[in-house]
């Protein structure tokens, strides 16, 4: 059975040249995969993992757009469709300049197994563009965003492919993006989520993800009979998810001490408390300025160039992009007693940082299960849509907390059964694949 996972990955990685951070999704999945597949022989009988790893479809088209000096500017967009067996694609558009297809490759595959794990119907998809919104201004980002959407419109709807936020795209591009698809096809439909309240939007929904990362963790410390009270955490980032992570992790008593963004990042020892936290949510929604600037005001150590992981912490939160823990600040964190790691990013932990935390046995949540929260609030999201109701705040978070409270269980469950208690990493892989692979052989080779 290794044999056979060799050959499946050596034919991605010849199949998809220049492409290092799919491959490396591929293999921590198919790595986890052995003994499921020496269980289920029937699934290398229909070539479900050549099928897996190859997305169902790949878009990459122009996007023209007119700069404020009147000048044209081109950059490329993508969506990657990469499996629709139990859903509608779903996921999110990054707007980043470094964005290329190797990237949102990761990113779709990752998505096929978080969404499933979600026990949401929803199959898995990403996209977005080489756009920096950062550099731009609002009226530049709204043509670059109709513009997007002139190509994308075509490729999804609210049956097909439902597109969300992620790094670079919140709820101004959500809402340019959904403007220019509701005037071209002429309907108003759940076709984006992230949306405004008052437009479809779901209560919650903006903080879904750092919340889900929270209960995630908070799960995993009731394996301990222990919970966040007085815990001291530290979190990269200080966009979307990392907001919302410090919001929760205050709710639960405990204290968040770091927040970056790619310049540096910030250590406030007595805590990043609601007032700070809203003047970050100010300065990082609205006025899109540096965290050095909350240095600046609240008299606190700012980290020109570093990233927080050698700050002494019960629990670490990536939550700003992938590759960000590399071996080096693994060992850091667990030599400073760091024993939570709670994935608010995707895939931020490189294979040999994953390796260290899972040989040290501390209580390690990967992405995939870690930040559903986000896509399942999509999900639900969806379903008012199309029942045309919006649930309250309480009804929204209350079922936000136990998708992730069952994604925990699942993903414990897959990794007993499968011969790797503890292991959350292999959990999660086995859990988001089964359901997928079975769907896969009932629906028969397409
Ligand atoms: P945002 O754009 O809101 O914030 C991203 C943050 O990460 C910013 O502080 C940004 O700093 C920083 N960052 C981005 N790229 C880099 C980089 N290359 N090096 C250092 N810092 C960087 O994005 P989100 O909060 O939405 O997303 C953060 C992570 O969470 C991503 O990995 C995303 O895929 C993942 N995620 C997001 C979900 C969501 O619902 N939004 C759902 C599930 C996962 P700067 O401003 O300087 O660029």
């Amino acid at each position: 059975m290794e044999k056979y996972i060799e050959k499946v990955f050596a034919w991605v990685q010849q199949k998809n040249p220049g492409e290092p951070e799919f491959h490396q999704a591929v293999k921590e999945v198919l790595d986890s995969l052995e003994p499921v597949m020496s269980r289920h022989p029937e699934y290398q009988e229909a070539g479900i993992l050549e099928r897996l790893v190859e997305p169902e479809r790949v878009i990459m088209f122009r996007v023209p757009w007119v700069d404020d000096k009147g000048r044209c500017r081109v950059n490329r967009g993508y969506r990657i469709q990469f499996s629709s067996a139990i859903g509608p694609y779903k996921g999110g558009l990054r707007f980043h300049s470094n964005v290329n297809l190797g990237i949102l490759k990761f990113l779709a595959f990752e998505q096929v197994f978080k969404n499933s794990l979600t026990t949401l119907p929803m199959g898995g998809g990403k996209g977005g563009s080489d756009f920096n919104p950062q550099a731009g201004s609002d009226g530049e980002v709204m043509r670059f965003c109709q513009s997007f959407m002139a190509e994308l419109f075509r490729h999804v709807g609210p049956d097909t492919d439902v597109p969300a936020g992620d790094i670079g795209v919140g709820g101004r591009e959500i809402g340019y993006l959904f403007g220019q698809y509701k005037r071209l096809v002429n309907k108003f439909t759940g076709v984006l989520t992230g949306k405004g309240v008052t437009w479809g939007g779901s209560l919650i929904r903006p903080a879904a993800t750092g919340y889900g990362s929270v209960y995630f963790a908070e799960e995993m410390l009731k394996t301990r009979a222990d919970s966040f009270k007085g815990k001291t955490c530290v979190v990269s980032g200080s966009g979307n998810v990392s907001q919302y992570t410090v919001e929760k992790l205050n709710h639960l008593g405990a204290k968040a001490v770091t927040l970056s963004d790619s310049n540096g990042f910030i250590h406030d020892p007595e805590g990043i408390d609601a007032d700070k936290l809203s003047f970050v949510m100010e300065l990082k929604n609205v006025k899109r300025g540096r965290i050095k600037e909350y240095a600046d005001k609240y008299s606190v150590k700012y980290y020109e160039g570093q990233k927080p992981w050698g700050i002494k912490c019960d629990a670490a939160f990536p939550s700003a992009t992938q590759n960000e823990i590399d071996e080096k600040d693994a060992e850091t964190l667990l030599k400073n007693g760091c024993f939570v790691v709670s994935e608010g990013a995707n895939m931020p932990t490189t294979p040999e940082g994953v390796e260290k935390f899972i040989k040290a046995k501390i209580l390690y949540g990967p992405g995939k299960a870690a930040n559903a929260g986000g896509v399942a609030t999509s999900g639900l999201e969806m379903s008012q849509n199309s029942i045309r109701m919006s649930w309250d705040k309480e009804e929204v978070d209350r079922r936000l907390k136990e998708i992730m409270r069952s994604i925990h269980e699942a993903t414990l469950r897959a990794a007993k059964d499968y011969g790797c208690p503890g292991n959350y990493v292999a959990g999660a892989n086995i859990a988001g694949f089964l359901k997928v692979a079975a769907a896969m052989l009932d629906q028969g080779i397409v």
